[in-house]
């Protein structure tokens, strides 16, 4: 095997992807450069998905539970949103993390390069630095290519107007919109959808699926439907946005769709967050023999394999949802023979003291083997809950192992020990009548 301290790595984007990869690749010694066009790593991830979007999840759920503490005796005043500092405070978690990210390519040694990549040829790329303006040229042995993804637009729905905007946009927070229309029952239109909302935007959610969050199982979505009906204005399902055309102050709106009584609306915003599209159109990936492969452990000529049985997904709306493995709506298609073991959290004593009944943990469980291969959660901190169900299906453990570990109580985690006790019709907290 070669001198892997000798090779020359150069890793374009500086997102989870492209960091995580340069880092590996810098702590097996090897000498790395990374490029990105913002000041720090940290990609879309960290300057404009998951940690600013959180940031203001954060926030939205402390305005909902303070509306809700009405019905526990404890009265607040309407809040005051003072937007500038909301802004600031999403802006510097945002600085701090990828500050953090910066730090910590300098202690590794790896070169930071702000500015775009393009390739000249196999082993050479160009970069155009964005900040400190000028090129250089960069040869290298091994490169990888972490570029990610950027919001799609629907191209008949594609108009000039500073209104309609996409998940970046959002997450700018220019303004509190009167009325904003979000193109995409999916997580991110979700969970921004949410964030407004709770800000006093009156949003309407449009979805051509006849679900929220197509792709997700049904009895995870109904609680967090359920929920939205208050939250939004409107949900219109079975529904597509067939125009937009801007106006002096708004965007018209024109609808298809069963759900939708008024076809044409007028909207302040309107939020396009219909999915992403990869940057892989790198310029002059043409002029290489590319094959998409490009892993630090491969490079570094270890043996590897990438064979989770389990990725989670997260919604991190309110409540939020989480699943992990095997679905039941993968189980259907794939004619699986399950059992679903579920646990309501109406029994849930910590549910209980939160005022938080409308949860469900589920575990899908082979019959045979009694081995889980699936878990679904809906309600609150789900997204914390559902790794315990990742390291049972990673482990390959039996409903067993997960009912007779002893999980603290009072807490939801409990949930997941009552559903499998539930597949032995044994659950403490649930009284099931015996089959004759
Ligand atoms: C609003 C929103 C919320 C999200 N919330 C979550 C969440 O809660 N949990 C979750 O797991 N995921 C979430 N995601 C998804 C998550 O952000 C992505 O899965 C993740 O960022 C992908 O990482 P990556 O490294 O592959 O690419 P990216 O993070 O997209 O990074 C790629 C980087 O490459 C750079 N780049 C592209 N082309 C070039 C070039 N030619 N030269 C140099 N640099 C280049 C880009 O500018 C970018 O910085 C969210 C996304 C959005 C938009």
């Amino acid at each position: 095997m070669a001198n892997i301290s000798s090779f020359r790595v150069a890793v374009i984007g500086g997102g989870p992807g492209g960091y995580a990869a340069a880092f590996l690749a810098a702590d097996l010694g090897m000498k790395v450069t990374m490029i990105d066009p913002e000041v720090n790593p940290g990609g879309v991830c960290l300057y404009r998905g998951c940690i600013p979007s959180k940031a203001l999840l954060h926030v939205a759920k402390l305005l909902e539970e303070a509306e809700q503490a009405r019905n526990w005796g404890i009265e607040f005043a309407a809040p005051k949103v003072d937007l500038n500092k909301l802004r600031n405070w999403k802006e510097g978690v945002v600085k701090k993390l990828t500050g953090g990210l910066g730090q910590l390519s300098k202690q590794r040694k790896v070169e930071f390069v702000q500015g775009k990549a393009a390739f000249v040829n196999g082993t050479t790329l160009k970069i155009t630095k964005t900040a400190a303006g000028g090129e250089e040229n960069l040869t290298f042995d091994r490169i990888i290519i972490a570029t990610g993804s950027r919001p799609t637009v629907i191209p008949s729905l594609k108009i000039d107007s500073p209104r309609l905007i996409d998940s970046t946009g959002a997450l700018d927070l220019q303004d509190i919109p009167q009325t904003l229309l979000v193109i995409g029952g999916g997580y991110i239109g979700l969970e921004l959808g949410s964030v407004y909302a709770t800000l006093g935007t009156k949003v309407t959610c449009v979805e051509m699926m006849p679900g929220l969050l197509p792709g997700a199982d049904r009895d995870l979505v109904l609680p967090l439907h359920k929920r939205l009906e208050k939250l939004f204005s409107a949900i219109l399902l079975n529904t597509t946005v067939k125009s937009l055309k801007d106006e002096k102050n708004a965007i018209r709106v024109t609808f298809e769709g069963s759900d939708v009584k008024e076809k044409e609306q007028v909207f302040e915003r309107v939020l396009m967050s219909v999915g992403r599209r990869p940057n892989s159109e790198i310029a002059g990936l043409d002029k290489t023999k590319v094959k998409v492969n490009a892993a630090v452990e491969a490079i570094a000529g270890h043996k590897v394999a990438f064979e989770p049985n389990a990725i989670p997904a997260v919604v991190f709306t309110d409540p939020e949802i989480a699943w992990a493995g095997l679905t039941e709506t993968q189980a259907k298609e794939q004619g699986r023979a399950i059992s679903v073991a579920k646990f309501p959290w109406a029994a849930s004593g910590r549910a209980v003291t939160l005022d938080r009944m409308e949860g469900l943990t589920k575990l899908l469980i082979d019959p045979k083997t009694e081995r889980v291969l699936g878990v679904g959660i809906v309600g609150p901190g789900a997204g914390e809950l559902i790794a315990e169900g990742v390291l049972a299906i990673e482990m390959c453990a039996l409903a067993a192992d997960v009912g007779m570990t002893i999980h603290p109580h009072p807490t939801l985690s409990e949930t997941m020990m009552e559903s499998a006790e539930i597949f032995y019709g044994q659950a403490t907290d649930i009284y099931r009548p015996k089959k004759a």
